[in-house]
């Protein structure tokens, strides 16, 4: 046994080595290809919202959507922002009733699903307030915008956010025209009265995102239209710490699971500590209100 101990001990030796050799070998290929895909699907000249001097922490924050499943570009951020303690309020103008349903339901049952689902992705944002209109899905433009504004108004009022986070009214993100009409009809809103808000995150995706979607997302190909384009990225929100809250709210949508990996390729089979390292920021169009880019605004109104 006395003999054998120093052959033992280098066995153990070279083992230990071995597995750390294995380890750091691991560690050093998963920084790498962390590093090259962070930079694939990020636009790092994008002031962080830490470090733009436009940019004021919300105390308050109403986030507009047409669809229930629509807060997942943007979910990273609310839960930051309420981390940091802001209030947060979700206003949904339909109940995404005419979706898929994920073979959980039948058609009939399907709004009422979504909203379940809605108050679970609720909660896991820091028990933001929840809001679900019905007014009618993938018809939403059939609705007359002043109709949709005084409901949103309605939430302005009672909420009173300093920050309101909404669609862009041209292209919709990605080319849905629910999402189009619900921007525009938040934007000529505060265009016309600002109700308190001082700031309107527009959500967009920075030019790399733009092209990886082209090339991994049918629905984002099929919709997306150049002439349009997005509102350029002027403010990027830093989510890392909270992809594992983002990946609950994704899966907290069960119905919508073919819907959420065409959004988010992968989420369900990557890690979230991986996955939202690569995908670690959400990118916004920021509009002060009350300074020179109202004109602007009422300029571009249609
Ligand atoms: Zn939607």
């Amino acid at each position: 046994m006395i003999q054998c101990a120093p052959v033992e001990l280098r066995a153990l030796t070279t083992g230990i080595a071995c597995i750390g050799s294995v380890s750091v070998a691991i560690i050093a290929t998963l920084s790498v290809a962390n590093l090259i895909l962070f930079h694939l699907v990020n636009d790092p000249t994008v002031p962080l919202s830490s470090r733009n001097p436009d940019y004021a922490s919300p105390r308050s924050v109403l986030a507009i959507f047409a669809h229930p499943d629509d807060e997942i570009m943007v979910a990273g951020s609310l839960v930051a922002w309420r981390k940091a303690g802001a209030s947060i309020h979700l206003l949904y103008l339909t109940r995404g009733e005419d979706g898929p349903t994920g073979g959980l339901v039948n058609r009939d049952g399907l709004g009422d699903l979504r909203e379940q689902e809605l108050a679970r992705v609720a909660r896991l944002t820091g028990d933001a307030s929840l809001t679900v209109l019905r007014y009618p899905d993938r018809r939403l433009d059939s609705v007359p915008l002043p109709t949709l504004q005084s409901e949103i108004a309605a939430r302005l009022d009672s909420a009173r956010p300093d920050t309101v986070v909404c669609f862009d009214d041209a292209l919709g993100l990605y080319g849905h025209p629910d999402h189009a009409w619900s921007g525009r009809a938040t934007r000529e809103l505060l265009v016309r009265d600002r109700h308190g808000v001082r700031q309107l995150a527009v959500m967009t995706l920075c030019d790399r995102q733009i092209a990886l979607a082209l090339k991994v997302s049918r629905t984002f190909r099929e919709r997306f239209r150049p002439e349009t384009g997005l509102p350029p990225a002027t403010l990027a929100m830093r989510i890392a710490p909270y992809g594992n809250v983002k990946k609950k709210i994704c899966l907290a949508h069960r119905s919508q699971r073919a819907v959420i990996d065409d959004v988010q390729p992968l989420v369900t089979h990557v890690p979230a500590w991986f996955y939202y390292r690569v995908f670690s920021r959400e990118y916004y169009n920021l509009i002060r209100l009350g300074t020179d880019r109202d004109v602007s605004m009422q300029e571009v109104s249609p």
